[in-house]
């Protein structure tokens, strides 16, 4: 399939191939034709698959097209998280980059006073987590009334971190006749029922389902004592092929204690996590994303949707409890089809996660056993934890194509897609 045979405008084609993108991925391919053509939508798919064009350049298209002299917002998308809504903002101001469009993200945790004032210039795609949209909204900074298109990302997130309850007001303000997307990565009986509300009629699209998604990742797995874990993360982190680290902590004190360490061994790091300011994740996110920040350390619920290119490595430091949490962590290694590498540390005490990992993927992960810190494996086990003979490696490795990373994003700034004087 070739962008060209989707639809799309012009404009849109040439901010794509500016983009570099030579081919649309699956579910760009599945769904953008019908979302052009006013249908809803549900999509399962997660981060790493280009869902973020799939939706956004069907709706730069349609909301180009009435757009008149005086913006009011025609489209809106919900984000569960600041990072994911700057980085939906960004994309926006990708593909965007050839229309005379307005658009704007709105999130917590920072002063509003700015944002307000973007609100207040007339914008035409509003990006916002729903905490700060409701309050804006019930203050009178901002209307729903014109909604033409409304996206929910990462609908499960929503979810999980109990911002359903907002969600369903967000929607009961809305303008009855609009056009709905919805993506989640997984499915729940909560999702599905909003689902079935919100929806009319939609065509469904689905991706690979994550544990196949993991197929051009390198998955390496190291025993090693929890006390040994610092050590061995430093003498990963000596190879200079590590050019850009995520490290995966499951706590928060877990991270700060990393990032103690490799400071200590004199490997810049910076820590990413719920108890950091705004302000410090932005700065490290994009320090990170410049090339500045080889190492970044971050808990599971702060790298949602945080989206780097050029992520060389994923490494587990910590084994997640949820087996698909795994696949969501190295899944930032190998975006968009290119390979990537996910090494995963494990200790005694987390011996019951991997198995659960294991039988998730229906594969065990190629171990790696003459490290310098090689604790005594563990009696090898079938999928189901059960004891049975050594099995055979069976990672594959990848070459990964570490490309520049892009910009740090401007989150919550109010930036024009195109070049309609105002
Ligand atoms: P997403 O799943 O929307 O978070 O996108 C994951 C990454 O894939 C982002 O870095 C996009 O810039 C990139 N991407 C999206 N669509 C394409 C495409 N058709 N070709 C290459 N890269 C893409």
């Amino acid at each position: 399939m070739d962008f060209n045979q989707l639809g799309l405008a012009a404009p849109l084609l040439r901010a794509v191939a500016e983009a570099g993108y030579s081919e649309p991925t699956p579910i760009q391919s599945a769904a953008i034709g019908p979302a052009l053509a006013g249908r809803d939508i549900v999509g399962c798919a997660q981060t790493g698959t280009g869902k973020t064009a799939a939706f956004a350049l069907p709706l730069l298209q349609r909301v180009d097209a009435t757009a008149g002299d005086d913006p009011r917002i025609r489209a809106l998308v919900l984000s569960p998280t600041r990072e994911l809504a700057a980085q939906i903002g960004q994309s926006f101001a990708t593909y965007g980059r050839h229309l005379e469009l307005w658009h704007t993200v709105i999130f917590g945790g920072v002063a509003e006073a700015a944002q307000i004032r973007e609100l207040g210039r007339g914008i035409d795609i509003l990006v916002a987590t729903p905490g700060r949209l409701l309050d804006l909204w019930q203050r009178k900074h901002l209307s729903l009334a014109a909604v033409e298109i409304f996206v929910l990302d990462e609908a499960d997130h929503m979810l999980d971190m109990g911002f359903l309850p907002d969600v369903k007001r967000i929607i009961a303000a809305l303008p009855a006749k609009r056009q709905n997307l919805l993506f989640s990565a997984t499915m729940p009986p909560e999702i599905r029922a909003l689902a079935d509300g919100l929806l009319h009629d939609p065509v469904s699209v689905a991706v690979a389902p994550p544990a196949t998604t993991a197929d051009n990742i390198e998955q390496r797995l190291y025993f090693v004592a929890k006390a040994d874990k610092p050590k061995l993360l430093i003498e990963m982190l000596r190879s200079a092929a590590l050019a850009r680290t995520l490290v995966f902590s499951r706590t928060k004190h877990g991270a700060n204690r990393v990032v103690q360490s490799l400071d200590r061994a004199g490997v810049p790091a910076a820590a990413i996590h719920g108890n950091k300011s705004q302000s410090a994740r932005t700065r490290a996110l994009a320090a990170f994303k410049g090339g500045t920040l080889r190492v970044l350390v971050a808990t599971d619920l702060a790298a949602r949707g945080i989206d780097v290119d050029g992520v060389t490595h994923v490494i587990n430091y910590d084994l997640p409890n949820v087996a698909e949490t795994y696949v969501h962590r190295i899944g930032r290694t190998a975006r968009a089809g290119a390979a990537g590498v996910a090494w995963s540390m494990c200790d005694a005490e987390e011996q019951a996660y991997l198995v659960d990992i294991e039988r998730m993927l229906g594969r065990h992960l190629e171990r790696v056993e003459d490290h310098a810190y090689a604790a005594a494996a563990p009696a090898p086990t079938d999928l189901h934890g059960r004891s049975r003979p050594p099995a055979p490696p069976s990672g594959r490795s990848g070459q990964r194509g570490g490309g520049p990373g892009r910009g740090p994003g401007r989150p919550g700034g109010h930036r024009r897609s195109g070049g309609r004087r105002r």
